[in-house]
């Protein structure tokens, strides 16, 4: 037998009842009434958007210009965040030299289509447009291409915001989403009221520095959706280390040089800082993010010298000298006392004329490659980006819709992370516009 419908007069009668004792409570309760239960908007849109970082700003953009009614929901108190606190204030906005073997993924051809749709020059010609003056910065390496505001972090924000505005796109900030639901379209439930659209954007950034707007929602919904994804870890992100290493480090904290930092994925030739945690600088951040816990890392000292050669033109030159000496005229001072404690302490006082060329050797060799095991990194806490994430398996690399039509990840969220020096926010940009043609 079929479950009863209460459709009929007796129905009607039970429920103009209950409306009107719900009325008198109502009016009874007064003013109670309207801060219990304050009446939510509805709002309806084409594209909803979580998340007003990099990503979701561009996608907002892209998809408002073709005429589509874009809302971008945020959940903190200010769009950008990230973007603002980028490049120490002057955002590295992209990198001229943005390439695909410049990124992580576990399908390192995912972010190909992306990045050749909306390109680095795109992004300057908005920049330019904007009249956002920009430099590129120096590095030792001399391969940069990292572009950065001449002025201020805050003018990116200002110009994507500006975009927004002229294409009508509607930005909600302090907004809490909770339930999501996908029913004919996708429902939100959220305290700035409820939200339905026909497609729903995924931009909700990593868990990287949560007081800047790191957050798991992203991963959750995933989740929630069905949709595989890699498992996380803190990229771009300074090591720690324990136990002598540790104090040696601390005594040396602020002191930088150039080296390169190698294990068997990866190698960069950039520069390190020491700190009273352990190391930092462009090259720690860099393998970081090719790092397994327990591994080594490998440092050369001396890029690009050959050390063994250099010594023993040093011993013949300069005799009388000692080996500090010689090697403060390369090294910062305070980190070859260290060097001289650590792998020359019974020699230290002893003139070079006076040393085998086999215990050169030896030295140059230790200088040459350092090898260090950090403890861990610093994690999500300091991580400029989290590696892995929604598995590109489940996303077209075109539009980045997910095997659930309409939905959409962009951005941190995906598995696809950068170098130092603007690539992740090329990403963002290149992987917004993308899901922005098509939502
Ligand atoms: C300190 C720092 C400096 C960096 N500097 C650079 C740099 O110079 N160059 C570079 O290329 N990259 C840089 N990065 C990395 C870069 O910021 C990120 O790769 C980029 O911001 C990712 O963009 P996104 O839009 O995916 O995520 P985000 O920019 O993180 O944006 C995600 C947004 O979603 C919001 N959000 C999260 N959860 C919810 C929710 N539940 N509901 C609603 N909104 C939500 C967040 O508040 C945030 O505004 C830096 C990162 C950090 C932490």
């Amino acid at each position: 037998m079929n479950a009863p419908r209460y459709t009929g007069p007796v129905y009607d009668r039970v429920a103009d009842h209950l409306v009107r004792k719900l009325k008198g409570i109502l009016f009874h309760a007064g003013p109670l009434y309207f801060r219990i239960t304050p009446i939510m908007p509805a709002h309806h849109a084409d594209t909803l958007i979580i998340g007003a970082g990099a990503a979701g700003l561009m996608c907002a953009i892209t998809a408002a210009q073709r005429g589509r009614r874009v809302t971008v929901l945020e959940r903190s108190n200010k769009v950008g965040k990230k973007i603002l606190m980028s490049g120490g204030g002057r955002c590295n906005f992209t990198n001229l030299h943005i390439s695909p073997d410049r990124f992580l993924s576990a399908n390192p051809h995912f972010c190909k289509s992306a990045l050749s749709r909306y390109t680095q020059w795109d992004f300057i010609d908005l920049v330019e447009k904007h009249g956002i003056e920009y430099f590129e910065k120096k590095t030792v390496n001399g391969l940069s291409g990292q572009l950065f505001c001449r002025e201020s972090s805050k003018q990116i924000v200002a110009a994507l915001l500006n975009e927004c505005q002229e294409a009508g796109v509607e930005v909600i900030t302090q907004c809490d989403t909770a339930k999501i639901l996908q029913n004919n379209g996708f429902h939100l439930e959220g305290n700035k009221g409820t939200f339905s659209a026909e497609t729903l954007v995924v931009a909700s950034g990593g868990l990287s520095v949560p007081s800047l707007g790191g957050s798991g929602y992203g991963y959750q919904l995933a989740e929630q959706f069905g949709l595989r994804q890699l498992p996380l870890t803190a990229g771009l992100v300074p090591f720690t280390l324990t136990g002598a290493l540790h104090d040696l480090f601390a005594r040396l904290s602020g002191v930088t040089c150039e080296v390169v930092v190698s294990n068997p994925r990866a190698s960069f030739r950039e520069d390190m800082l020491f700190t009273h945690r352990g190391l930092s600088g462009p090259a720690v951040l860099q393998i970081s993010s090719y790092w397994k816990p327990g591994e080594p890392v490998e440092i050369d000292l001396l890029p690009g010298r050959d050390v063994n050669r250099l010594m023993t033109g040093w011993k013949r030159t300069h005799p009388r000298s000692l080996l500090r000496t010689q090697l403060a005229t390369t090294l910062p001072g305070k980190l070859v006392t260290e060097l001289e404690a650590l792998f020359w302490p019974h020699n230290r006082d002893q003139p070079l004329a006076e040393w085998q060329d086999r215990e050169l050797e030896a030295i140059a060799g230790q200088l040459k490659c350092w090898s260090i095991k950090p403890a861990a990194t610093e994690g999500y806490r300091t991580a400029e980006v989290t590696l892995g994430g929604v598995d590109t398996r489940d996303l077209s690399s075109k539009t980045m819709e997910s095997k659930v039509g309409g939905l959409f990840f962009i951005g941190e969220v995906v598995d696809v992370t950068g170098h130092l020096g603007g690539f992740n926010f090329q990403w963002a940009w290149s992987s917004g516009h993308a899901a922005g043609q098509e939502v």
